[in-house]
C-alpha cells in the first residue's frame, strides 16, 4: 500500500462494482445504517446495461430494459444515502481488521468490503476477432441480434448461453449455425432439444474457429474440424461468441480463495476466506449467473457485513483503526 494516509476517507462498507450485486448490497447496507460507498470504474449497471430485455427478473409483468432496471436500483440505493464514486480501485490491503482501499484519486479506510466486480465474456483469441468486434463479431445476441434479420449468423460454444442465444437469434436470422468443438453440447437437455427441433439451426460438430475474416465487416469464418483434420470456410454476416465467462478477479487473486476457474469461493453468508471480506454476483463460484442471483448475493453480503461489523465494533476506533484490547 503506497500512500496510506491519515487523511483517508472513512466508511463502514466499501462495495467494489455497481452491477446488480453491488447495487443490491448498497441498498441493504445503506438502509441498514452503514456508511457505504460504491465504486464503479465504468458505467453503473455492469453487463446487464447492454441487455435489451430482461424477461425473468421477478416483479415486472412486462419485460424491462436492462439499463432501466439498474437505474431504478441505483436511485433506490441513493434514496438510502449510499454514495457512488466513479473511481477505479487500484490497490487494496486486507490485512488486519481495518481494510484499506486506494483508488486513482483517494485512500479509504473501511471496516468491511464487498467485491462485486462481475465477469466478462471469454474471447476466442483468434485472428480477426478483436478487429471485427462491433463489425459482425458480437458477444451479446440480445443487443445485436436484431441487426441480422434474414441474415446468416453463427454462434460459437455449446453451453446454455450459446444454445439459448442461438434459439433467440432464429427470431431474426434466416439461418443460425452453432459451432461446437466437441460432438456433444454442454447445454441442458431441454434446451438442446429445442435447438435440434428448430429448422433454422444447424450444428457444426467437432469444429473450432481458426480465424475471423473480412475487410471492413465480417465476411467469413475459417473453421477447423478437429476430427477430420480439415479446414473449411463458412460465409456468415455475424458471429456471436458464447464460450464462457471470465471473472474480474484481478483485485482479489492471490489473496482470496478462488475455484479452479478463478471465481471467488464464499460461504452461504457470502463471506470469503477473510473475515469482513465478502463477494457477490458473477464474480462468485455458483451455478446460475443471473440478475436475480446477483441481487440475492448482494443482499446477503450486506446483511452479513452489517452483522460482522456489529460483532467486531469494539475493535475499531473512530479512524477505523484496530483497537488493541
Ligand atoms: P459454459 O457452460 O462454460 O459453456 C461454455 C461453452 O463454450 C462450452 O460448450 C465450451 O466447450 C465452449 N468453449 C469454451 N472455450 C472455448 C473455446 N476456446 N473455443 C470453443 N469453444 C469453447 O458457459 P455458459 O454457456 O456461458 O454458461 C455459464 C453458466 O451459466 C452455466 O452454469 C450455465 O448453466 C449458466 N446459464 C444458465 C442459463 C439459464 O439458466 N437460463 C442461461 C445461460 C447460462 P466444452 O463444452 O467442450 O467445454
Amino acid at each position: 500500500m503506497s500512500k496510506e494516509s491519515k487523511n483517508a476517507l472513512k466508511y463502514d462498507l466499501v462495495i467494489i462494482g455497481a452491477g446488480p450485486a453491488g447495487l443490491a448490497a448498497g441498498i441493504y447496507a445503506a438502509r441498514g445504517g452503514l456508511k457505504t460507498v460504491i465504486f464503479e470504474r465504468g458505467l453503473v449497471g455492469g453487463q446487464i446495461v447492454t441487455t435489451a430485455d430482461v424477461d425473468n427478473y421477478p416483479g415486472f409483468e412486462e419485460t424491462i430494459n436492462g439499463f432501466d432496471l439498474v437505474e431504478k436500483m441505483k436511485k433506490q440505493a441513493e434514496r438510502f444515502k449510499a454514495e457512488f464514486r466513479n473511481e477505479e480501485v487500484t490497490a487494496i490491503s486486507l490485512e488486519g481488521i481495518c481494510k484499506i482501499v486506494e483508488t486513482d484519486t483517494a485512500t479509504y479506510r473501511t471496516k468491511a468490503i464487498i467485491f462485486a466486480t462481475g465477469a466478462n465474456p471469454r474471447k476466442l483469441a483468434v485472428p480477426g476477432e478483436e478487429r471485427l468486434t462491433g463489425r459482425g463479431v458480437s458477444y451479446c445476441a440480445t443487443c445485436d441480434g436484431a441487426f441480422y434479420r434474414e441474415k446468416v449468423v453463427a454462434v460459437v460454444g455449446g453451453g446454455d448461453s450459446a444454445v439459448e442465444e442461438a434459439i433467440f437469434l432464429t427470431n431474426f436470422a434466416k439461418k443460425v449455425y452453432i459451432i461446437h468443438r466437441r460432438d456433444q453440447l454442454r447445454a441442458v437437455h431441454a434446451v438442446q432439444q429445442r435447438a435440434f427441433k428448430n429448422p433454422k439451426i444447424e450444428v457444426i460438430w467437432d469444429t473450432v474457429v481458426h480465424s475471423i475474416e473480412g475487410d471492413e465487416q465480417l465476411e467469413k469464418l475459417v473453421l477447423f474440424n478437429r476430427v477430420k483434420d480439415k479446414i473449411s470456410m463458412l460465409p456468415v454476416d455475424g458471429v456471436f461468441i458464447y464460450v464462457g465467462t471470465i471473472p474480474n478477479n484481478q483485485l482479489v487473486e492471490s489473496r482470496i480463495e478462488l475455484d479452479s476457474s478463478g471465481f471467488v469461493i464464499t460461504g452461504g453468508d457470502m463471506q470469503t476466506n477473510i473475515p469482513g471480506v465478502y463477494a457477490a454476483g458473477d464474480l462468485v463460484h455458483k451455478v446460475l449467473r443471473q440478475v436475480v442471483t446477483a441481487v440475492s448475493d448482494g443482499a446477503t453480503a450486506a446483511f452479513s457485513a452489517e452483522k460482522w461489523i456489529q460483532q467486531n465494533m469494539e475493535y475499531f476506533n473512530e479512524e477505523n483503526e484496530l483497537v488493541l484490547k
